[in-house]
């Protein structure tokens, strides 16, 4: 801090800034409050709050902490001072803000020069000025033949327009490459129709789906972006900027726990579409990617049908395929191992869907605070809750001695105000998620509440090899589908029932599920050393949130799809399949990231490693 040699001069870093509810205006506001300028002043001991210019501090994160070891419920501010703004206070103060030098515990000096912009302007900032060069078939991937390529330029497709392949695409098109994007799902305006007709007439489009289409499968979900890459780094910064650029609100960059909603992803989409299409970028909607076409064990096409099947299937040669098609696409997975590419059976998550009703949840995490929630129009956010532990599933209860006897076991995607959602893509296959929209208003709130799975678990079953663990999903979501008993129906059990082994048979809590709901023994879904785990683990998180337990606390099967149950290897610099050439394997299904953002940043980085490799890369990026 001392070699700061002008002390007017720099950002400093303010953390832990905690502002009582009554003096904030709200989870929605991201200004410098007065309530927050007294907090200021405390913590760098200044002794006129009113004194300090607001135009000096910017809000970086706001978060709200209702834990229960606070005496009462704060949002805790982040903020960054701007010492060169501080110059025209009276002498007197200045002697004191040279003084802050010496705070060292409160203060971090912020370095200079990290990212600043979106993507776009990143890229375009690092290209200003530069002689980029750009070849077909360049770099590794130099097999002699034109492979279609426009010009100069390398023709890339990018397979999947979720996260992932989107901004791959952004990635790419922005650095000069003939991209192609190709998506088997629908466009957000034809796929809202298709959810549509989903949720009111049973009728699931099996490539236009909450899974497939424009956006992937993070559209019609809650829009989460927390994550656990690293809230700060500079390529979440660039992520969450580049979603502000196409239309998502300021607030995602400072709030705690940001999120969009369905009703903002949408409109964003568009917007990025949009920009893809000015840059160049062909966006081919209702295209369904069916193979690679391999010579020399490098990849230099694909194979291409109309998913809606009223076209002729086509061959689309190109210099590389960014495949970026998420963890649903099984099909996909079956085709890779038909080219020997070497796919690797990964651990994952399985469980039920557990929803109470939201003004409980605001009642455990809240107390009396639980008023000011308003069907989040109030001045607390909704309240969510995130629980994890360890579980021991010993006792006897273990079907096998083969399977591990501690379990990690978590709630997960939770899902305030929103509504559970059917995720199939095969109408003999059953499994769930959630969603919701931007205000959470939903009377519900629903989670993930699953336990870790893996090798030896498939083993059980008798599923080996690298789609052991897909093999696993789909026999408990087909046994879900077989409970539910007809279209689309998920099988239920409260949680007391639950834990008591027993169908109470007597009216069940409501559902925000919109297909229909039936009581069933979800004892009968998973072996029992799952089962023991997943009562073990709502126990335990009874003791965190007490009243977790509840009469009117419904389970909901099945829930097999937190993350990808396999990982394609891949080179950790250049991205490129360590079994086939031309192939980038990235996001959710290539095992590489598990949430919007991950999957983002994934198809970014993925996107620079593919450029570079095409010598598309500015030295200085
Ligand atoms: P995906 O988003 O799965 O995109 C893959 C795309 O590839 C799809 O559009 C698919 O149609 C396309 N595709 C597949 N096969 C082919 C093919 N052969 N040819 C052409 N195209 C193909 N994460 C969060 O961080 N926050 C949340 O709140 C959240 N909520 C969720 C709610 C729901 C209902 C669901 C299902 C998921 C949710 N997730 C959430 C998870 C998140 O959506 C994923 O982690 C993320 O979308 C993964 O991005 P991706 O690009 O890797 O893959």
């Amino acid at each position: 801090l001392r070699e700061v040699e002008n002390k007017f001069e720099g950002i400093w870093r303010l953390s832990k800034l905690a502002v009582p509810v009554q003096d904030d205006p709200g989870k929605d506001f991201t200004g410098v409050s007065d309530g927050l300028l007294r907090e200021i002043a405390k913590a760098i001991k200044f002794p006129v709050a009113s004194m300090l210019p607001a135009e000096a501090f910017s809000v970086i994160r706001k978060s709200f902490d209702a834990r229960k070891i606070l005496k009462e419920p704060k949002f805790v501010y982040t903020v960054d001072m701007d010492v060169s703004k501080l110059v025209d206070l009276e002498p007197r103060t200045q002697d004191f803000i040279s003084d802050l030098t010496l705070r060292v515990g409160l203060i971090d000096h912020i370095t200079q020069g990290r990212v600043t912009g979106d993507l776009i302007s990143i890229i375009r900032h690092a290209r200003k000025g530069e002689e980029v060069q750009a070849s077909s078939g360049s770099g590794d991937h130099d097999n002699g033949s034109s492979n279609g390529s426009s010009g100069d330029r390398p023709r890339i497709a990018v397979v999947g327009g979720g996260p992932s392949g989107l901004f791959a695409s952004l990635v790419l098109a922005e650095l000069g490459a003939d991209v192609t994007l190709m998506e088997r799902g629908q466009p957000v305006e034809q796929r809202g129709r298709d959810i549509g007709a989903l949720v009111v007439r049973r009728i699931l489009e099996s490539e236009s789906n909450f899974c497939f289409g424009e956006g992937g499968a993070g559209t019609w979900s809650d829009g989460k972006l927390v994550t656990r890459i690293g809230r700060n780094s500079d390529s979440v910064l660039a992520a969450m900027k580049t979603l502000v650029h196409f239309g998502a609100p300021n607030n995602i960059l400072v709030d705690g726990k940001p999120h969009l909603g369905t009703d903002r992803l949408v409109p964003l989409l568009r917007h990025f579409r949009q920009h893809l299409l000015e840059l160049g970028v062909s966006v081919r909607f209702g295209t369904r990617v069916d193979d690679l076409i391999v010579e020399n064990n490098c990849v230099v096409g694909v194979e291409l049908s109309d998913s809606r099947n009223q076209l002729p299937p086509e061959r689309f040669r190109c210099d590389a395929v960014v495949l970026a098609v998420g963890h649903s696409a099984r099909d996909i997975y079956q085709m890779l191992l038909s080219h020997n590419v070497d796919l690797v059976p990964k651990d994952f998550a399985v469980g039920f869907r557990i929803e109470h009703p939201q003004v409980l949840i605001n009642n455990i995490q809240y107390s009396s605070l639980a008023t000011e929630v308003q069907s989040g129009r109030g001045k607390v956010p909704v309240a969510d809750y995130k629980v994890a532990g360890v579980v021991s599933t010993e006792n006897g209860d273990i079907s096998s001695n083969s399977v591990p006897s501690e379990r990690s076991c978590y709630s997960f995607c939770m899902c305030p105000g929103g509504q559970v959602v059917l995720t199939s893509t095969n109408p003999k296959e059953l499994c769930i998620n959630g969603m919701s929209f931007s205000r959470r208003a939903s009377k519900w709130a629903n989670a993930a509440l699953v336990v870790n799975v893996s090798k030896q678990d498939f083993e059980t079953l008798s599923f080996h090899g690298p789609l052991a663990g897909v093999e696993f999903q789909r026999e408990f979501e087909r046994r879900a589908a077989l409970m539910g008993e007809q279209d689309f129906v998920v099988p239920v059990q409260r949680v007391t029932d639950f834990l008591d082994n027993k169908l109470s048979g007597t009216s069940l809590p409501s559902s925000s599920y919109r297909l229909g709901v039936k009581e069933a023994n979800l004892h009968e879904l998973f072996p029992s050393h799952i089962t023991q785990a997943l009562k073990r683990s709502i126990s335990m998180f009874n003791q965190e949130l007490p009243g977790f337990i509840s009469e009117e606390a419904l389970l909901h099967g099945v829930e097999t799809r937190t993350s990808s149950p396999v990982q394609i290897p891949r080179g950790d610099v250049s991205y490129e399949s360590l079994s086939l050439k031309g192939l980038y394997p990235v996001g959710e299904g290539a095992g590489y990231a598990g949430g919007i953002v991950s999957a983002a940043v994934d198809g970014m980085q993925a996107g620079f490693a593919v450029a570079k490799n095409f010598c598309l890369f500015p030295e200085d990026m």
